[in-house]
């Protein structure tokens, strides 16, 4: 076994509803425009397909953290997505057999820097500094799908108690079977994997101070304040 020349970095993990034992983080892969009401609402197309970004694993904030406002940015918004983890890979897989991968969901928030998500759009480069900032994705234990089975209900957001975002997960243009699978014909996904599924219309802006609260129903629900 070969030492390291550095510390090696601690590999990211999140808490699990009902168990001690943590659940080991690899990547994470996010959806764009996956309700129909949020594409419109980012000039979109209903008929466009929908696409992936990934955030580092390393930017997520587990349950009880803090978010400090991030740097380089005006305009800090909220997304609240369903997030789904993966218990097993694969490869080109059908929608039948997607959801065999499931290993668990959880309630995260896609902390957006909207201004420079715009810029980029404006100019056809990448979207790394608008969405895959550090502390850019807060999110709640994983409730493991042996226990809460796949969910349908609703998702929601709040700020300072006033809600700002409310759906249903049945909104979601593309489901979570298919999302998988569209996925795993991209990448060859692995257990440890999480995939942000996109957010609802109503998605706005923070401020230093905000208390932002997300839940979504039978998976858990994600809360931080913004300091
Ligand atoms: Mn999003």
């Amino acid at each position: 076994m070969s030492a390291y020349v550095l510390p090696a970095p601690i590999s990211p993990a999140l808490p699990v509803v009902g168990a001690s034992a943590l659940f080991p983080v690899r990547r994470v892969y996010c959806v764009g425009r996956n309700y129909a009401a949020h594409r419109r609402e980012m000039g979109g197309d209903d008929r466009d397909p929908p696409f992936f970004f990934m955030k580092p694993a390393d930017a997520l904030v587990p349950p009880g953290g803090t978010v400090a406002y991030p740097s380089q940015t005006q305009d800090l918004q909220h997304e609240i997505e369903l997030v789904i983890a993966l218990g097993a890979g694969g490869a080109d897989l059908t929608a039948d057999q997607a959801l065999d991968l499931v290993w668990g969901y959880a309630a995260g928030v896609d902390l957006t820097r909207r201004d420079l998500q715009g810029a980029a759009k404006a100019k056809g480069r990448p979207w790394e500094a608008g969405k895959a900032f550090d502390a850019s994705a807060p999110i709640s234990a994983i409730r493991p799908v042996a226990d809460g089975g796949h969910p349908s209900g609703a998702i929601q957001l709040s700020v300072n108690g006033v809600i700002r975002q409310q759906a249903s997960l049945t909104d979601m243009l593309w489901g979570m079977a298919e999302i998988i699978a569209q996925a795993s014909r991209l990448w060859r996904l692995e257990a440890g994997d999480l995939i942000f599924t996109g957010t609802p219309e109503g998605v706005g802006p923070l401020v230093v101070g905000d208390r932002v609260s997300g839940a979504i129903d039978g998976v858990g629900e994600v809360a931080f304040q913004i300091i």
